[in-house]
């Protein structure tokens, strides 16, 4: 047994090693791609259907690295947040959105969506992060929204509900996002006082052309009206989805049918289009 035994040893002993290495590296990589400013971020317009205008838009992170493309946000997201860089990663996003909102021209309330990694919710220096940022756009008076999931009502800390208390006080929204896909938070939504809920894109593109029932996005539906809360639908592709959505009282949509997540650029025209004269 004596080789495979050491074998094995080496193995475990190599495998954490190498964990380590490229632990440090990925945080070393992160740093120094925030510096070099390879982080962007592209902004997908929400669509009110009481307005039938673009009411704001959601802000998602694009890591566009030299010699290899997009890198999906999920992914380095995911990483981020297990070595403890998703605050500093979205303080920096913070910062990019500030300079890209000088050059927009949104009226006053305009929705800018903004993700918060669970770690971040919970953490002492939340407050100050979006006080700092609020103060840096007041200048076009955006209404911020803060998208949490349900991980991060059930990770609860205390420090998350306060954060929550004083941010919502003064003015900032919160909605649950991808609704229904997490741990099941119904007694979570209660106990929180949040705006809205998303619901995951997964439930709306159960919504075919054939008409087949989706009792579980209709329950969802019923439920945030229930707690008077206002829903946002993701990932809406087809009009049959849409359709099905708005008759049914959703009050906003995302998804590629209205829009796709685009750079701030490309954003400003697109907005002078799609904004009544
Ligand atoms: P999310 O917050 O649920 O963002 C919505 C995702 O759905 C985005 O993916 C968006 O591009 C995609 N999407 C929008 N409309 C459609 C559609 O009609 N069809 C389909 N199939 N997809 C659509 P993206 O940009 O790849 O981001 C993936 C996830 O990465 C986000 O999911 C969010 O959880 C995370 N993420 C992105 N940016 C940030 C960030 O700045 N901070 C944090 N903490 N997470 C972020
Ligand atoms: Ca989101
Ligand atoms: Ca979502
Ligand atoms: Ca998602």
């Amino acid at each position: 047994y004596l080789p495979v035994a050491l074998l094995l040893g080496a193995g475990l002993a190599y495998g954490a090693y190498r964990l380590q290495v490229n632990r440090l590296s990925f945080k070393e990589q992160l740093r120094s791609a925030m510096r070099a400013n390879e982080f962007q971020v592209y902004y997908q317009p929400v669509y009110g259907h009481l307005s039938g205008q673009c009411e704001g838009v959601e802000a998602l992170m694009r890591w566009n690295r030299p010699g290899v493309g997009f890198v999906r946000p999920d992914i380095f997201i995911a990483a981020a947040e297990a070595e403890e860089m998703i605050i500093p990663l979205t303080q920096h996003l913070l910062r990019l959105i500030e300079r890209d909102l000088q050059t927009w021209s949104t009226p006053p309330d305009f929705h800018i969506g903004v993700n918060i990694a669970p770690e971040h919710l919970s953490s002492a220096g939340l407050v100050s992060d979006i006080q700092t940022f609020m103060a840096n756009v007041a200048a076009r008076h955006p209404l911020i929204v803060l998208e949490i999931t349900e991980r991060s009502l059930i990770a609860d800390s205390g420090q998350a509900r306060q954060n929550i208390d004083v941010l919502r006080a003064q003015g900032v929204r919160v909605a649950i996002d991808d609704f229904g896909t997490g741990h099941c938070s119904l007694s979570y939504l209660q106990k929180f006082p949040v705006d809205y809920l998303k619901i995951d894109k997964g439930f709306v593109q159960a919504i075919q052309d054939s008409g087949d029932e989706t009792p579980v996005l209709d329950v969802i539906i019923t439920l945030a009206q229930r707690l008077n809360l206002a829903v946002v639908a993701e990932g809406v592709e087809t009009q049959p989805q849409f359709d099905y959505l708005t008759s049914r009282g959703v009050a906003f949509i995302q998804g590629y049918l209205f829009a796709r997540p685009m750079p701030s650029a490309e954003f400003v025209p697109w907005y002078v289009r799609h904004s009544p004269p």
